[in-house]
């Protein structure tokens, strides 16, 4: 038990500090995620924002500070990993789905073989997720049969079959063609507004600014800047970020 209740953060990052090797990538981040909040976390390449839902997942390690996920902390030794993911969906560039199974049985994968859900319910389950992305009529395609952005959302309902409380898109349209980003991201917004806690990591400044509630910039390790996008995007100080603003909007 940990007395965690639906009004407090559904996510807590304090003071984390993550160094690989020599080189501190994480050098105290600090925020709060509400329950059915989307944050988006932008800037350059290499500030660490990869790293930050790879620590939030339990993927690496953090060296010091504290994420507490729906008032559990991850950085304890004895956290349950399964249980952290279950809660905790992540979506990545590369979708890596297995090439040898269809869309349905990409997304029933997990459920089935690992939390030994009754196969029937998880089918039923995965067919109406796979029409919540979209979908619906290509249960039996392969990976190979479907475009970049087609396989971007089996790997979304993939997540979605765990039933997650949060979920974590690193970047998950940079390596699509243009015309199919635009499908990703209206199938994240649909969640986002269904209420699901999102986080995103995103180099679409559009659908930050009409999507997230608040934006985070990285650079270096550190949140330079944050705010509602209405205000960050229109009066963000900080010279990183407005020359990072400037460069790709
Ligand atoms: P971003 O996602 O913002 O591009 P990352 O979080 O991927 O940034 O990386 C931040 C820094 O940490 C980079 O300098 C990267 O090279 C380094 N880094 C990330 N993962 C590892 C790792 N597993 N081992 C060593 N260095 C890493
Ligand atoms: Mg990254």
């Amino acid at each position: 038990m940990t007395g965690w209740t639906q009004d407090q953060p559904l996510l807590r990052l304090k003071d984390v500090h993550k160094s690989f090797g020599a080189v501190e990538v994480l050098k105290g981040v600090s925020f709060d995620v509400a329950k059915g909040e989307v944050i988006c976390i932008i800037g350059p390449s290499g500030s660490g924002k990869s790293t930050i839902l790879r620590c939030i997942n339990a993927l690496v390690p953090i060296d010091s500070g504290s994420i507490l996920v729906e008032g559990q902390e991850v950085n304890d030794p004895k956290l349950d990993k399964l249980a952290l993911r279950r809660k905790v969906g992540m979506v990545f560039q590369q979708y890596n789905l297995f090439p040898h199974k269809t869309a349905l049985q990409n997304v029933m994968m997990a459920p089935v073989q690992v939390l030994k859900q009754n196969k029937a319910e998880v089918e039923a389950r995965a067919y109406r997720l796979l029409k919540k992305v979209r979908l619906e009529g290509k249960e039996a395609s392969y990976p190979g049969e479907l475009s970049g952005g087609q396989q971007q959302r089996v790997a979304i309902a993939r997540s979605l079959a765990m039933s997650p409380d949060v979920i974590l898109f690193d970047e998950v349209t940079a390596a699509l063609d243009p015309e199919t980003v635009k499908e990703v991201l209206v199938t994240i917004r649909e969640l986002a507004e269904e209420g699901m806690t999102c986080i995103l990591v995103t180099h679409e400044m559009g659908f930050a600014r009409e999507v997230g509630d608040h934006i985070y910039f990285t650079d270096r390790g550190v949140i330079v800047e944050h705010g509602a996008p209405k205000e960050f995007f229109a009066q963000a100080q900080d010279p990183r970020t407005r020359q990072f603003l400037d460069q790709i909007l």
